[in-house]
């Protein structure tokens, strides 16, 4: 089965993610198909950003009979929004993941993150995705005292994990990026960048290609035990299924008791430019990687393949619309780079990204035969395309020991329900921390 572009409902196409300027060169969006009635099928997947399409994506080429809906558009939550960085490991370092989960499993979550970048480029590949996809390396960029020597630590321990990183010291990464912000960056060449929501617009047609039925803007309204599975009711139809896999991530809702509350459902935004001069472009990221800032608040940005830059960062805790409420993200631009004063911004958007208690993702099975998969804390591109692979091996029933990701239980927020707060002391004690450098 292929999907068509356009609304399943048979009128205009929808407005999907019109802020994004990935929009300009996704394509049109796959309409999916509408559910009418009951349907049966071996797996169900909620959520169609890159954790369901990934998971739809691998089963459907085993042969698994897959269902998947997603409440909007393919890719409509921060699958197709994000900062577009195909970026290597976990928020902790390897040794730090050892420690955690002990040394062999640790070994294998570390392995597997690292190289999560590699089922990005070879999934692009094999489905022929045009998603602007390039392997130019992630530069990790640090200017506090204190986030420099924890750089050169990493460093020198991926190095000695026989890990593909350079050490760029002040000359070294100015050159890089066309600015003296920065006293040291870690490069590795695993890394890379693509347009996101062009990658799940193109996952959504490869999954459907080999054989899931992908249903948009139909939301899974409830989940209920039935004697051989689940049963996902929709507003048009039911889905019965043996096993049900939940990949809503910062847009969890209440479909599962709880599960909410296992993300913090903080908000990143990006602003993007009209294309820069050729010169302008090679001035500031000659060897076009992209980069994320190790730092308090994390800022990060890349040129995308017409020469746009984009910056992300934090961002007001409530969608926002255009670059004007970026003025941050602005303001740094020209800190970076004086040189591009007259800059035209062009677009401005953000979404929710899932954060957990310890910054691990986290793959719940919370009752027979129902695993959610959430919490990439800022790493979904690479992280979710691979997980999507173990999620499809676990329903095909690979025991939960041999999965390359600890099946755990989640932790809740204690006070969830003030995370807007929690989050904007967090924003302004980080914002104040790279104030003063440190
Ligand atoms: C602005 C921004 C910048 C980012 N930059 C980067 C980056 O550069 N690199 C990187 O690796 N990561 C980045 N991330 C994180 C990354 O985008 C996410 O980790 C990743 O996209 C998560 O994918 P997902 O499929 O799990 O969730 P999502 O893409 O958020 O998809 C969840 C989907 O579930 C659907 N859903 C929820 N409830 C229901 C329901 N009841 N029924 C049906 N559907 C439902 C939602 O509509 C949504 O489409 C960024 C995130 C944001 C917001």
């Amino acid at each position: 089965m292929t999907l068509n572009a356009g609304n399943p409902a048979g009128g205009a196409a929808p407005v999907h993610n019109a802020d994004a300027v990935y929009a300009l060169t996704a394509g049109a969006e796959p309409a999916g198909e509408r559910l009418d009635g009951d349907l049966r099928v071996d797996v169900a997947v909620v959520g169609g950003g890159i954790t369901g399409l990934s998971s739809a994506y691998h089963l459907a080429k085993a042969g698994v009979r897959v269902a998947l809906v997603e409440a909007h558009g393919f890719g409509w939550g921060a699958s197709g929004r994000n900062g577009g960085q195909v970026n290597p490991g976990l928020k902790h370092e390897p040794a730090e993941i050892e420690r955690t989960f002990g040394p062999e499993l640790g070994a294998r979550m570390v392995a597997f993150a690292f190289t999560a970048p590699d089922k990005v480029f070879q999934l692009v590949s094999e489905a022929g995705i045009a998603c602007e996809a390039r392997r130019t390396g992630t530069l990790r960029a640090a200017f506090s005292a204190g986030s420099v020597a924890f750089l050169e630590r990493a460093t020198a321990e991926l190095q000695r994990r026989g890990m593909p990183v350079e050490w760029l010291d002040r000359e070294a990464v100015a050159q890089a990026t066309g600015t003296t912000r920065y006293t040291a960056a870690a490069l590795d060449r695993r890394g890379g960048a693509l347009n996101p929501l062009a990658y799940s617009r193109g996952l959504a047609r490869a999954a459907a290609g080999a054989g899931a039925r992908l249903f948009s803007h139909t939301p899974a309204l409830s989940l209920a035990r039935i004697s051989d599975g689940w049963m996902l009711a929709t507003p048009t139809g039911q889905i019965r299924a043996a096993r049900v896999i939940l990949g809503t991530n910062g847009y969890t809702d209440d479909l599962w008791p709880g599960l909410k509350r296992a993300v913090v459902p903080v908000f990143s935004g990006i602003i993007a430019s009209e294309p820069l001069a050729e010169r302008e472009a090679a001035r500031i990221l000659p060897g076009r990687h992209v980069l994320y800032e190790h730092e308090s608040i994390t800022v990060y940005y890349r040129l995308d393949a017409a020469n746009r830059l984009l910056m992300g960062g934090r961002s007001r805790l409530q969608p926002l619309h255009g670059p004007a409420p970026f003025a941050d993200l602005q303001r740094y631009t020209r800190r970076l780079w004086p040189f591009l004063a007259d800059i035209r911004w062009s677009h401005g958007w953000n979404g929710q990204l899932g954060i957990t208690m310890d910054h691990y993702p986290v793959i719940a099975a919370p009752a027979p035969g129902l695993v959610a998969c959430i919490g990439y804390n800022g790493r979904g591109v690479a992280m979710a395309t691979a997980m999507g692979g173990e999620l499809a091996r676990w329903a095909t029933g690979t025991p939960e020991h041999a999965l390359d990701m600890p099946v755990r239980p989640f932790t809740t927020y204690p006070f969830h329900r003030f995370w807007p707060i929690g989050a904007a002391i967090r924003i302004g004690y980080g914002r104040a921390r790279n104030a003063l450098g440190i």
